[in-house]
This record gives C-alpha cells, sequence and structure tokens, in this order.
C-alpha cells in the first residue's frame, strides 16, 4: 500500500529540505515531459514504517506579478489533485504571509487531507510562529524543522492512521473488482461496441431501489412519508435482506420506485440504549440493496462523524450517492449556509466529488421534487455507458496532456481501454506495467472520466491491466 503526499507551500519555507529528508538519495523520478509536471519532483519516501511517493512543488520563485501567481496556483492545484494527502509548510519563524493565506485557500477548497507543518522550529524561535499558524483555520500545526530532522516521528504518527483508511479503501477496490468477475486474467473485447442496452431502466418488476440512511432523528420517517404520501404501500420483507426490513413501493412521475425504510425498523425495535447501534447496521444493509442512497442530513448538525462513515460506506460499495439536507425550513441564513455545506462536502467527502447536494425540508416538503429529480439523474449516471471508441480518443488526449511516468527509464504505455461494466461504472485500461503506475496518476485518469463525461456523483472504478 502507498500513498502519494505533496509538500507545498510558498517558496523558501523548507519544502526542498524536508523533500530531501524524506527521499535521501532515492530520488527516483525526474520527469523530462513537457508541460507543468516539469516543475514537479517525485520521489520514493520513507518515514519510520511508512513508504510512499512525495511531490514537491519546488523551483518557484516569490510570486511577484500576477503570471506568477497564476503559475504557482496552477501547479499547487496539480500537485495537490494528484496526491492523497498535502502537507502544507509555513516557515515559523518568518511568520504569515499574504502568500500563505493564498496557499492555505487552495487546499481548503482542493484537497482532501490537509496537514499544517510549521517549519523551522527548532529552539526557540518559532514559538510564535507556531502560535500564528493557528490563524490559518486547518487545525493544529505540526512542529517541524526539516533541517534538523525534528517532528518527524509527529509527522509519522499524523499520516499512519490515514495510510491506514487507504489501506482499507484499496482492499474494498480489490473486492469490488473481484465481485464484478474481473480477476487479473480475465480477457476483454476490447473491440465490443456497447449494445444500447435500456434494461437498467425502472419497470414494476424492476423498481428504482432507493435507501435515506442517516443519524437518528435526521428526519428519515418524515421525509419518506411525505415522499410516499398517499400512496403508502407498505410491501413486505424482500428475500435475503433481513425479516425486519420494511420497503416502500410509490411512482414518481410514472417511474417506479421502491424506498427501504430503515428508519421504521428501527423505531421498531424501542430499544432506546440500541438506537444508535441499529440504525447504523440498518443503514449499512440498505445501503447493500439500495442503487441510490441518499444520505440525509440535519442541516443544525451536518456531517457528523457517523453521516461520513456510512457516505464513505455508500461509495465504497459503489452506490450512487445523493447528499440531502434536512429541515432546510429552520436556516435563517441559507445562502451562507449552503456555501459552508459546500465546502465542509468538498473538504470531508473528496470521494463523493460532484455528487448532488440538496437542501430540504421533509416536513414542509420544499425541496422534494429537486431531491427526486437529482435521485434519477444520479442512478442514470450509475448506469452510463461509454462507447470504447470515444474513451481511446478521450485518453490519447489525457496521455498528451500529462503523459505517464517512468519509473525507472521505462516508460509505461497506456494503449486502449474499455468501460468493463456499469452499476457503477467501471473502466479497464491496458498497460504496460499496471504495478508501476502512481495511485496519483490513477485518480487523474478518474477524475478526468468524471468530467470528460458527465458522470457526478458516481463511483468509478479504474482498473489497470496488463497487456496480453
Ligand atoms: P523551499 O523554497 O520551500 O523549497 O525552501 P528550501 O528547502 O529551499 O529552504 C529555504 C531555506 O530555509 C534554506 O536556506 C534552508 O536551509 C532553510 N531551512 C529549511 N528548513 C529549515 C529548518 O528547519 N530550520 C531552519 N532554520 N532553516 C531551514
Ligand atoms: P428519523 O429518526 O431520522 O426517522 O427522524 P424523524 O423523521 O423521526 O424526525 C426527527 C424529528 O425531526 C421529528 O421531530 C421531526 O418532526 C423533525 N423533522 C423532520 N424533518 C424536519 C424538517 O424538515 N424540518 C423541521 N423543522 N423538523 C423536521
Amino acid at each position: 500500500m502507498s500513498f502519494t503526499l505533496a509538500i507545498v507551500g510558498r517558496p523558501n519555507v523548507g519544502k526542498s529540505t524536508l523533500f530531501n529528508r524524506l527521499v535521501g538519495k532515492r530520488l527516483a523520478l525526474v520527469d523530462d515531459q513537457p508541460g507543468v509536471t516539469r516543475d514537479l519532483r517525485e520521489g520514493d519516501a520513507r518515514l519510520g514504517h511508512l513508504r510512499f511517493t512525495v511531490i514537491d512543488t519546488a523551483g518557484l520563485e516569490e510570486a511577484t506579478d500576477e503570471s506568477l501567481q497564476g503559475r504557482m496556483r496552477k501547479l499547487t492545484e496539480r500537485a495537490v489533485d494528484m496526491a492523497d494527502i498535502c502537507l502544507f509548510v509555513v516557515d515559523a519563524r518568518a511568520g504569515l504571509t499574504a502568500s500563505d493565506h493564498f496557499f492555505a485557500d487552495i487546499l481548503r477548497k482542493r484537497s482532501a487531507h490537509v496537514i499544517l507543518a510549521a517549519n523551522k522550529a527548532e529552539g526557540r524561535a518559532g514559538e510564535d510562529g507556531l502560535i500564528e499558524a493557528y490563524e490559518l483555520g486547518l487545525g493544529e500545526p505540526l512542529r517541524l524543522s526539516a533541517e534538523h530532522g525534528e517532528g518527524m516521528s509527529e509527522l509519522a504518527a499524523v499520516l499512519d492512521p490515514i495510510a491506514e483508511s487507504f489501506a482499507k479503501k484499496e482492499a474494498a477496490a480489490a473486492d469490488a473488482m473481484e465481485q464484478a468477475g474481473l480477476t487479473p486474467d480475465t480477457d476483454i473485447d476490447v473491440d465490443e461496441e456497447p449494445e444500447e442496452d435500456e434494461s437498467w431502466r425502472p419497470s414494476d418488476e424492476r423498481p428504482l431501489q432507493v435507501a435515506v440512511v442517516g443519524r437518528p432523528n435526521a428526519g428519515k420517517s418524515t421525509l419518506i412519508n411525505k415522499i410516499i404520501g398517499e400512496d403508502r404501500l407498505l410491501t413486505g420483507p424482500e428475500a435475503g435482506i433481513t425479516r425486519d426490513s420494511i420497503s416502500l413501493r410509490t411512482e414518481w412521475d410514472g417511474l417506479p420506485v421502491r424506498i427501504f425504510d430503515t428508519a421504521g425498523m428501527r423505531k421498531k425495535a424501542k430499544v432506546q440504549d440500541k438506537l444508535e447501534r441499529l440504525s447504523v447496521s440498518d443503514g449499512l444493509r440498505a445501503v447493500k440493496f439500495a442503487e441510490v442512497v441518499v444520505v440525509l442530513l440535519d442541516a443544525a448538525i451536518p456531517f457528523e462523524q457517523q453521516d461520513l462513515r456510512i457516505a464513505d460506506l455508500a461509495e465504497r460499495e459503489g452506490r450512487a450517492v445523493v447528499v440531502a439536507v434536512n429541515k432546510w425550513d429552520l436556516e435563517e441564513d441559507k445562502q451562507g449556509k449552503l456555501r459552508d455545506l459546500k465546502e465542509s462536502f468538498e473538504r470531508l467527502l473528496p470521494q463523493l466529488r460532484g455528487a448532488p447536494l440538496v437542501t430540504v425540508s421533509a416536513k414542509t416538503g420544499r425541496g422534494l421534487d429537486r431531491l427526486n429529480a437529482a435521485i434519477v439523474r444520479a442512478h442514470e449516471v450509475w448506469n452510463s455507458r461509454v462507447s470504447t471508441a470515444k474513451l481511446n480518443r478521450w485518453l490519447i488526449g489525457m496521455l498528451e496532456q500529462h503523459p505517464p511516468p517512468a519509473p525507472q527509464g521505462k516508460r509505461i504505455r497506456m494503449r486502449y481501454m474499455t468501460q468493463a461494466k456499469t452499476r457503477p461504472p467501471a473502466f479497464v485500461v491496458m498497460c504496460s506495467h499496471p504495478d508501476k503506475v502512481p495511485d496519483s496518476y490513477s485518480r487523474y485518469l478518474t477524475n478526468g472520466l468524471r468530467e470528460g463525461f458527465d458522470m457526478p456523483g458516481t463511483p468509478i472504478r479504474l482498473y489497470l491491466r496488463s497487456q496480453a
């Protein structure tokens, strides 16, 4: 398991010094390709028992004019997009500057995991700077001295649990691949064009399956009652789900829908102190059977740990996700709140990039039309298929724009790709040395697919396979 760490920050804070300390003599890659990557250094880092790739945005002068600042922004954004974690370095001796705030803004908007480090903090000279760094609003700064090697084990301690969570995700992805029948030696006919298959569209026999999950009191029951309205039709337990499961049938503009009511079953349990635990495991079960998962948040207490866990689970299970923020009728500053919510969403759930966020009031029914539309659209995207011809034209452009790296001088060749399955969309890229392709490059392709083929809010799986 490995991950990619980008070291970012304004010039002269000590990024290169830190890079060199982490990489030692193991500087493996210096990309010789034209384009932005020329300014990014990449190396194999070692820290305690951790092994990872580190990217450094070195070689930048302090931005004095606008074009340079634009370049700095671009380069930093590129590094952030390639990385799993960003280490944002400030200079504890010099104190914060406008540039630091400039970078902090980029990171807050764009990065999933930001670790703030106040460098040059050896001795007492850095004390004030260390305290000042809290102002950036990126949490507690880590006290570092890249030059003297201080704070390295603290850095390792912060990276460790994050690395572990990545390892778990990777294992889950491998499972998903196995479940999809994609073992490393499955033959895939890449010339095959997708048939115009419409069988996924909801029908009476196969209604669109929706689960509404969320913390107790988020308003799940209220929402489901409102959605189902008068047509409430209780259907019995689905075979293979659980004897307590309740699903409700309804129609939206003629579209058959089945909603799993986890709240209803929880309320039946009536065991107060078990409420929390029950609702979590009910949620898990519902996620497994749903096609679209609606993560319902309470606007007053959004994105609690439990919300994040279930949203992450839905993504890992490969479900389409719609985030609905409930009790919107109680919010006074709706615009400000919405801005905050979007910011938190991007920061806390980067794995769901592009997923719709809909504000609703289950009580008054406001926003439910938009919620229904978002669910139907998410289901469509989840089932979408891209032709092999289109994919390969797209791949050529992506490779040109940002060629894969050349580990040990061997350039990775990516020859063609195809979509292996839908629900969620999964793609296979045939390439040389699939094991050498950095995670950052896979992420570049995945994010590119999402944007290039308009697939917001659906998990996208990308498998690299060695060509025959
Ligand atoms: P970059 O532009 O961010 O890559 O910064 P450099 O790594 O080139 O470092 C800029 C300057 O800060 C150099 O003179 C380094 O020797 C110095 N420096 C780096 N880390 C430390 C540190 O931990 N303590 C002190 N006192 N100086 C450092
Ligand atoms: P569940 O535990 O997730 O099923 O939540 P409930 O549907 O039982 O709702 C919990 C509480 O929140 C109840 O008192 C509801 O009346 C209230 N509630 C639900 N939706 C809304 C809403 O949109 N606005 C307001 N103001 N209250 C709501």
